[in-house]
Parts: structure tokens; sequence; C-alpha cells
């Protein structure tokens, strides 16, 4: 089985192979990012996707009950016995008619995936237990990654499961609460550096190369690997029909990468018959991804990405100092590690992608509260993102749309209390303040 799997670099000039059991961030032969590829014939894919769904049967086996393992055929790079599991993925698609309705779609046609059911809150944990597998796979005794906020709470927890020493790098002051409180409460070394998220990633590949640490960002290949069965599953709760949309904010881009890659490879491997398209949806003050697709025609280009294009970009936010700001933190970044891997994804999904504020971002997000499950600012990106893309035309109001809501609601609660409490947007719901007085407060209770 583990045979069936290896690692190859993503440029087409390179396409540099590794096995499974070798460890990198980045191809060791010329920096750009890696793959986990299988070799098909040799694993024994299901036939059929609802094989899958009958794993819940079973629940009583510790890899069905994962909403990630369930799965495992479909990332197939390590040995059962080196599986990690402390119950990720049991999240949610929630069919949602009164947001929908709301935002001007059909019945039927919105549906939410909470990603914020996981143990740690957020999407990330996908992605843990399939790097931290692989981290037990090779052997490794210590840890760590750079973080806006859920990595380093993701991070954290499976560490500690797996007796892994850990410690996370987090940008000074950048980090919501409920985060923070995460990392500290797992007990993982927390370092704040005096910068931004992309300063965070510079300075923990070169700590990660140093010292020989296992690192846990979405540069890891096997990370992306278990995010993939966000999407399986959103096939799942839809009674295993492909969507029309996809809907994910970008910060990092680990996440729309492995989306393109699971639905290139279930079209592959004939257990889906079309592609769902895929929004990728920017805050507007981190807006890399947005700049240089729609601007600067960056494209995948079957692996020849223009570089240039890139680096005159890069150079430019160097030029000028610039660091991103969103109150949507976790996708307050600007140098997007995975930013090839996902013009390939918007090459494979016919992808699009915008960039919406601040303000449309807590708007959105008070109306995911209002109407949905709740959720933090930049998983609310994919609702404002879709308002924008009803508007223009691109989605059409009858068509079948899952947004990823990537983190739970409770992670940045300061967001959402200012929301409200400085009455600054469309759906604010300020508390009343009320004399001490039964009189005063029914006379309150009956005013609108
Ligand atoms: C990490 C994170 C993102 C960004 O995802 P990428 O895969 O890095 O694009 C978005 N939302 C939340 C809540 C996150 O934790
Ligand atoms: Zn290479």
């Amino acid at each position: 089985m583990a045979e069936a799997a290896f690692q190859r670099c993503i440029n087409p000039d390179c396409g540099a192979e590794f096995g499974c059991n070798e460890s990198y961030f980045k191809c060791p032969k010329c920096g750009d990012l890696l793959d986990a590829v299988y070799d098909w014939d040799k694993v024994n894919v299901p036939a059929r996707l609802a094989d899958f769904g009958k794993r819940w049967a079973s629940r009583d086996n510790r890899l069905d009950f994962s909403g990630v393992w369930r799965f495992r055929e479909l990332l197939n790079f390590c040995d059962d016995k080196f599986k990690v599991s402390i119950g990720e993925g049991q999240t949610l698609l929630q069919r949602n008619d009164m947001l929908a309705e709301f935002i001007g779609m059909g019945k039927g046609c919105l549906h939410l995936e909470y990603e914020g059911l996981n143990p740690s809150g957020s999407f990330k944990d996908n992605g843990m237990t399939a790097a931290f597998s692989h981290a037990m796979m090779v052997g490794a005794k210590s840890c760590a990654c750079a973080s806006t906020g859920n990595t380093s709470a993701a991070v954290a927890l499976y560490a500690h499961h797996c007796g892994l020493k850990c410690t996370v790098f987090i940008g000074s002051g950048r980090i919501a609460f409920g985060k923070l409180s995460q990392a500290m409460d797992y007990g993982a070394k927390t370092i704040q550096i005096l910068g931004d998220f992309d300063d965070c990633m510079k300075q923990v590949q070169a700590v990660c190369t140093e010292l020989g640490l296992y690192l846990l960002n979405s540069l890891n290949p096997f990370r992306l690997e278990g995010q993939k069965t966000i999407m399986y599953r959103i096939l799942e709760g839809l009674g295993w029909e492909v969507p029309d949309w996809i809907i994910v904010p970008g910060g990092n881009l680990g996440n729309s990468s492995a989306f393109g890659k699971a639905f290139g490879e279930l079209k592959q491997l004939g257990l889906i018959d079309r592609i769902p398209r895929m929004a990728i949806i920017n805050a507007t003050g981190a807006d890399t991804l947005t700049e240089l697709v729609n601007n600067r025609g960056l494209k995948w280009n079957g692996g020849n990405v223009d570089n240039k294009i890139i680096d005159d970009f890069y150079g430019e936010l160097t030029a000028k100092n610039f660091s991103p700001h969103t109150c949507a933190s976790a996708i307050e970044i600007s140098r997007p590690v995975n930013l090839k891997k996902c013009l390939r994804a918007l090459d494979i999904c016919n992808g699009v992608v915008r960039a919406v504020s601040d303000e449309a971002i807590t708007d959105a997000k008070a109306l995911i509260g209002k109407f949905g499950l709740g959720c933090e600012p930049a998983s609310a990106a994919t609702i404002a993102g879709l308002e924008v893309l009803l508007g223009e035309g691109i989605v059409k109001p009858s068509e079948k749309v899952a947004c990823v809501l990537t983190g739970h609601c409770l992670k940045d609660p300061n967001v959402t209390v200012n929301y409200h409490k400085e009455n600054s947007g469309k759906y604010s719901n300020a508390p009343i303040e009320c004399a001490n007085d039964l009189e005063k407060i029914i006379e309150l209770m009956n005013t609108d």
C-alpha cells in the first residue's frame, strides 16, 4: 500500500520524486512545492463513493469514525498503524434556506459546510490528522508551525496527542483570542515574533531546517491530503451529487489547493462525472491572489507558471514595506505559500477569485450567525463573496453552492462583540442597557 504513494515536485521542468518515508517541505532539487501522488492501479479504491458512506455503520472502528480516514484509500500514504485520530471531520453540511432566501438564492441551493465542529474548532484538524500520521511514520520527535491562530491550535492539540514536542510561531498582536487561548492551554511553546504571518512563515522554515523539526504548515503535502476530505464530505452531504460551486476563503491557499486536487483525482478515478467550479475569496487587505490572477494574468499554464509576475509583485510589496491588514486574521497573508498549487486548482475547477472588504465580511458573518451556525470572520468571506458573484451573474440563484465555513464562531469573539456593540454594521444587534427596575424592563420589552 504505502509503495503505491510517493512525493513529486509540481514543477514540470523538475518533476523529482521521493518516497513517502522522507520528509521535506520543499523540493530538495528545485525548491518548488511537493505533491503526494498515487499509483492508483495499486490502490484498492472502492467502486462507488457511496461505499465510503457505508462506513458510518461501523463507527466503533476508529478509522471509520474519523471523517478523514473514512476516505483512507484516497489518501493512502501510510500504514494504518501510524494513523492518528482524535475524532476529526465529524462536521455538518447544513442546507440553509433562510440565508439562501435572504441573499436571493433558490430553496435548496445554499449549503454551509461547518468545519468549526472539529476537535480544535477549525478545518485545520483535517490536515493535521494526516500530517501527524506522516510525522509518526517518519519518527518525528519535535514539530513546529507558523500560524495566524488556527494552525497553532490544531498543531498543539495533535502534537500533545502524539507525544511530540511542539513550538508555534505567531505574529505579534495578530492572533484572535480564542486561538491563542488554545495554543497555551494545549501546552505548546508559543513564540510571538515581532512581525506578521509572512515573517513567521519565513522564520519557521529556517528553524525547521536548522533544528530538523517536523513542519506542519500547508507546505507539508500530507497535510493537504487530509484537507481533501472536506470535499468528500460535502459530496456525501449532497447524496454524492456534485454541486455547481465550492466557495472557500483564501489565505495561505492550502484548502483551495487541496480541493482542486481532490476533484481532479475523483474525476480521474471515475468517481464523479464532472468537477464543480470554485470561488476563492480574499479580504481586500490581503488580496495577493486576486491581484495576481485578475489583474496581472497569472495562470497555471500546465505548470509553467510565470515566476516573474510573482517576483515583481512581491518586490513591490517589499519596496512599500507592505503588511496585510484585515479583521479576518486567518486570511491575513500576503505571500501565500501554496500559490502555485492554487493556480492548478483554479485551472482544474474553472475557478474565479474575488476580494471582499472587512465591512462585507463582518456583515456576512452576522447573517451566518443569525441564520446559520455562526463562524469566524475569515469563513464569512465565503458568503460575502457569494453575494458579489450573484450580483455579477457569475453564480446563478438556482445553482447549488457549498460554502466552507472554516472556523468556529467562538474563535474570535472580539470581532463579533465589537461589530454588535458599536452598532457599526448593517446587522448589528447591540445589548440594551436598562435600569434594575421591573417597570422599565417591561417598557423595553414592549418596544421592538
Ligand atoms: C487557515 C484558515 C483559513 C485559510 O485557509 P488556507 O488554506 O490557508 O487558504 C481560512 N479560514 C480559517 C478559519 C483558517 O483557520
Ligand atoms: Zn523540484
